[in-house]
């Protein structure tokens, strides 16, 4: 028989170097496209060249099956999704990994549940993808808006919790110390609950972090699944593996812990906080809302030194960034100087607004992240947002608000802010807004993508 480690190991290195060089690339949007083809390229070369390893013979036809249903969907699904529902995506594509790392664990178990080495990893790797694709589906049901979407508590919420989690992993220590799959059932309904329950209690402005703990998690099940599968069927082309969810969960972990320092937030307060659960009680926001017709803010940016604008989901939800960046067009051609206030987590997904921005051709010289330009609002004449809202909530500041602690862009220093948005609709949040009550602040109402049209024109004609 032909012996082919040579060649799988050469293309498994092959496919590690694309991996990296592809995360690389993922940092900026410019090379982000090419990061994502590289790491395409590796995946498929990974999958393919494993045809080739010795001992899996059995079941090509339903390996074959699988890669075409599942490829199919997945591709299907990525070219019909909407930009705005792209952590929903992620979130389901992150829970079918942690859900595939859970099976081939419960595989393993049903099969090697002798070998003590084996079944410790692949109970750890058990538990964690379990977690991962049950929190998954609860993450995919909240931000798609099929359930409610904040926080759910109820009373000896935590107890039950760490009850459940620990009956869980007592199952799991039973398995491998008796060597018995008996209690391979309790375990897995547990883990699932565990998961389940975990995520009930995350809500609103929490859940992108959340979505990145359980990708890092999933990549971490990976892992732990590449070192059962290098003992048993695979030998050391199961390495591959490893490093593909070493490489998940680091950059996963990494990212993580960045989102939640965007928000101010510690991973403990996110898991265990239940964040969002209760609306704010009293404090009624004093002020008024005050619209402006779209003439007048026209002409008072077409006088203004500098212009920033704050986008946020709305403009997602508009498609609006193309307008957008007619509009700065149109400004700079009147000599005001117009500069785009980027927050981390504005819109549904890390660097959503990049994207669109970039997409619409915005240069990134004229992006400017949280750190950079908040100390420039006090020096603007007039900030745009655009159907922006928690990111730009001045109640981040006030003790006892939900939103406490959450880094916002400070827009409400700025002399006037005008505000597009269609109504009165509150933020992913949930929490009214002090912003579009200030003195300094005027609501301009309506589609964010035909308001800007309105003073796109307005500017023609001022
Ligand atoms: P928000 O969700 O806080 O607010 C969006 C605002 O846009 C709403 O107040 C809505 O008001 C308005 N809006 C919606 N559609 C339109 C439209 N067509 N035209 C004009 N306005 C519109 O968005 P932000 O970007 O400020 O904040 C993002 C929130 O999402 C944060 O809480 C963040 O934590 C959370 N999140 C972020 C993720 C990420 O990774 N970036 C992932 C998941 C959640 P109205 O209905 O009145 O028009």
């Amino acid at each position: 028989m032909t012996d082919y480690s040579p060649l799988i190991d050469g293309v498994y290195v092959l496919a590690v170097i694309f991996f990296i060089l592809g995360l690389r690339a993922m940092a900026s949007p410019e090379t982000a496209r090419r990061g994502i083809l590289a790491a395409g390229v590796a995946m498929l070369l990974a999958v393919l060249v494993t045809f080739l390893v010795g001992g899996l013979t059995n079941n090509f036809g339903l390996i074959a099956i699988g890669i075409i249903v599942g490829g199919g969907l997945g591709w299907y699904w990525a070219r019909v999704v909407k930009m705005t529902a792209m952590p929903q995506m992620v979130a389901v594509f992150n829970g079918m990994g942690g859900g595939a790392a859970a099976a081939i664990a419960a595989v393993e178990l049903l099969t090697a549940v002798s070998d003590p080495t084996n079944a410790s990893l692949s109970i750890a790797g058990a538990v964690i993808g379990s977690i991962s694709i049950a929190g998954s589906v609860v993450a995919f049901l909240k931000l798609q808006g099929w359930m409610v979407q904040r926080a759910v508590v109820f009373p000896a919420q935590q107890v039950l919790n760490i009850i459940v989690l620990v009956a869980g992993l007592a199952f799991g220590v039973l398995t491998v110390v008796q060597a018995t799959t008996v209690w391979l059932i309790p375990f897995f309904v547990l883990t699932l609950l565990y998961g389940i329950l975990l995520t009930l209690r995350i809500g609103g402005a929490d859940m992108p972090v959340v979505i990145s703990l359980f990708n890092a998690l999933t990549g971490i099940a990976v892992a732990l699944d590449g070192f059962v599968l290098v003992n048993g069927v695979l030998g050391d082309a199961g390495y591959a593996m490893v490093v593909a969810g070493i490489l998940v969960g680091a950059a996963g972990s990494l990212l993580t812990i960045k989102m939640a320092r965007a928000m101010n937030r510690s991973i403990g307060s996110v898991l265990f906080g239940g964040f969002g659960a209760k609306e704010e009680v009293g404090g009624a926001i004093e002020g008024s809302l005050k619209p402006i017709d779209s003439d007048d803010a026209a002409s008072l940016m077409a006088y203004a030194n500098q212009v920033i604008i704050a986008p946020g989901y709305g403009m997602a939800v508009a498609q609006a960034q193309r307008k957008v960046k007619e509009l700065a067009d149109a400004l700079e051609a009147k000599g005001v100087s117009v500069r785009f206030a980027i927050h981390p987590v504005a819109g549904r997904m890390p660097g959503h607004m990049n994207v669109l921005l970039a997409e619409a051709g915005v240069s990134y010289d004229k992006l400017y992240d949280l750190d950079e330009v908040n100390g420039q609002f006090a020096t603007t004449d007039v900030v745009l947002v655009i159907g922006a809202n928690d990111v730009v909530n001045p109640a981040a500041r006030r003790q006892g608000s939900p939103l406490f602690g959450m880094p916002i862009l400070d827009v409400d220093k700025a002399k006037s802010v005008f505000v597009i948005k269609r109504g009165q609709g509150r933020g992913f949040a949930g929490v009214e807004n002090d912003l579009f009550y200030k003195d300094n602040c005027r609501m301009l109402y309506g589609d964010a993508s035909a308001v800007v049209g309105r003073l796109i024109t307005a500017l023609e004609h001022s």
